[in-house]
């Protein structure tokens, strides 16, 4: 993807993600104050910020759905990018199998179709409607419609935030082996700071529009909730 969406233009063709002195303002508040962002090719970087810190904002505007901003930027390999939020936004009139497929080019999309609902853990659901399955199962739809897309960039605004503890420790494990399969780079939205340091490379802090903190996650798997490191880690974000 040459040029990006909005006012971004392209200045660094080979970067994954490498977006400079991005700037979303609404009225005459910039949510986004010249912010600097890159992420790696096959990074997983988790996004913190308090509510209204323009999380949801800079999703947006990678994922170019926003067209008032300005900055220049590149999205280099990633096309395309693919976007999960809260709520799986499934067709409640389309089956699970073709929720997953809708729109999707290629060879045999069916069958790519069923093997990404089986990678999720949902084979034998391709015939469900999406209204007869629990949220954890349609966020697993969500994320197979994704990945099935072999995305260069995912990115996901609070994924997990509606489900219960349970379900979202499932999750976990679900999106770091898909990840790990795939091998997008990922920027995940999160209010869950424990959620960010089991599943990123490096955790990002939005603060007054801008990255505020940049932090390695480097910890020895697995990623245990009591060790010293992780505290260590916790008390820096
Ligand atoms: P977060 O996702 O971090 O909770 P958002 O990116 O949703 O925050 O919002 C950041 C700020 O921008 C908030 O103050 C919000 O009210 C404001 N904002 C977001 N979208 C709009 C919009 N379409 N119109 C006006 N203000 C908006
Ligand atoms: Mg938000």
């Amino acid at each position: 993807m040459a040029t990006h969406a909005g006012g971004l233009t392209a200045d660094h063709p080979a970067a994954t993600v490498r977006i400079r002195s991005l700037v979303r303002s609404f009225g005459d508040r910039n949510v986004l104050d010249g912010l600097d962002l890159d992420l790696g090719a096959g990074e997983f970087v988790a996004l913190l910020g308090r509510s209204g810190s323009g999380k949801s904002t800079l999703l947006r505007a990678l994922a170019g759905l926003d067209h008032d901003v300005t900055g220049t930027g590149e999205l280099g390999a990633p096309d395309p990018v693919a976007v999960v939020f809260q709520d799986a936004r499934l067709l409640p009139w389309k089956r699970v199998l073709d929720n997953v497929v809708l729109g999707l080019d290629g060879p045999d999309p069916v069958a790519r179709g069923r093997a990404a609902l089986a990678e999720v853990g949902l084979a034998g659901r391709e015939k469900t409607w999406p209204v007869e399955l629990s949220g954890g199962e349609q966020q697993r739809v969500s994320l197979a419609r994704s990945l099935v897309r072999e995305p260069g960039l995912l990115l996901a605004d609070e994924p997990f935030g509606a489900l219960d503890a349970l379900t979202r420790i499932r999750m976990h494990v679900l999106l770091r082996r898909l990840c790990a399969r795939h091998r997008p780079a990922v920027l995940l939205v999160t209010h869950d700071v424990d959620e960010a340091i089991v599943l990123a490379d490096r955790v990002v802090v939005l603060a007054k529009g801008r990255i505020g903190a940049d932090i390695p996650v480097d910890l020895p798997a697995p990623r245990a909730h009591g060790s010293a490191a992780y505290a260590t880690l916790r008390e820096r974000l």
